[in-house]
């Protein structure tokens, strides 16, 4: 796990070995917010991310998740043990209580050879849900956070905003790995994935972290804006 200072108030714990991972640590001050929770067994190293960024586990406030995948709400049940809040749509809270699985993505050609691939590792462990968002609220950190809801990815994947900072979490509606910009795969619905990815990036924000890879800058984003209206 590398520890992927952002700004004041925000860093990224990234798990190269997941794809580039983000758990993203935002502090408003003591008070942390965790953006998702990693793979199962990954709390370990979130508290030593923590530690390194002076912050001890009954810090952590809440944890957004913004998808109900196993890598996003992996470790969601022992951050919960902390004494963590756990925040996620109501469309895929049931997946994190462990009631429903997450059904199957709708696969592109292209991805079937690259899911075959994929080694499957252990389930997350049923997690506790404290709060079951909509979409539209307006959340109690980062000078207030819009809650987005971009159903496509999965069906209560979420985004968030913080106009106050310009910062803006896609969740895996958008990824940046080894430098290539482009909409998530692995979806329920790509074609609501790649419309919602265009509708995220054309926000104000100019700091976005995405779920897997780099964080894009100002920079970064407008010359992906570019690149897609040359198209
Ligand atoms: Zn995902
Ligand atoms: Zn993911």
């Amino acid at each position: 796990m590398e520890i992927v200072p952002v700004s004041p108030r925000l860093a990224a714990l990234r798990f190269a070995e997941v794809n580039d991972l983000n758990v993203y640590v935002w502090n408003d001050g003591a008070e942390v917010t965790l953006i998702d929770s990693g793979l199962p067994g990954a709390a370990g190293e979130i508290e030593r991310g923590l530690g390194v960024l002076g912050f001890s586990v009954d810090r952590v406030r809440r944890v957004i998740l913004t998808h109900a995948h196993d890598d996003h709400i992996g470790s969601a049940a022992d951050i919960a043990e902390w004494g963590a809040e756990i925040w996620v749509h109501q469309a895929d809270a049931d997946i994190v209580r462990g009631e429903r699985p997450q059904p199957a993505p709708v696969l592109r050609d292209w991805e079937r050879p690259i899911a075959d691939a994929l080694e499957l590792g252990p389930s997350p462990r049923p997690a506790p849900v404290h709060r079951e968002l909509r979409g539209g609220e307006v959340l109690d950190f980062g000078g207030g956070a819009e809650v987005l809801a971009v159903p496509g990815h999965t069906e209560g994947s979420l985004a968030l905003y913080l106009p106050c900072h310009r910062v803006l979490f896609t969740g895996d509606t958008l990824a940046n790995v080894g430098g290539v910009t482009m909409p998530g795969v692995f979806n329920l619905d790509s074609t609501a994935v790649e419309a919602a990815a265009h509708r995220l990036t054309d926000s104000d924000a100019d700091v976005v972290c995405v779920g897997h890879g780099e964080v894009l800058t100002a920079e970064s984003l407008y010359a992906w804006r570019s690149r897609r209206s040359a198209r």
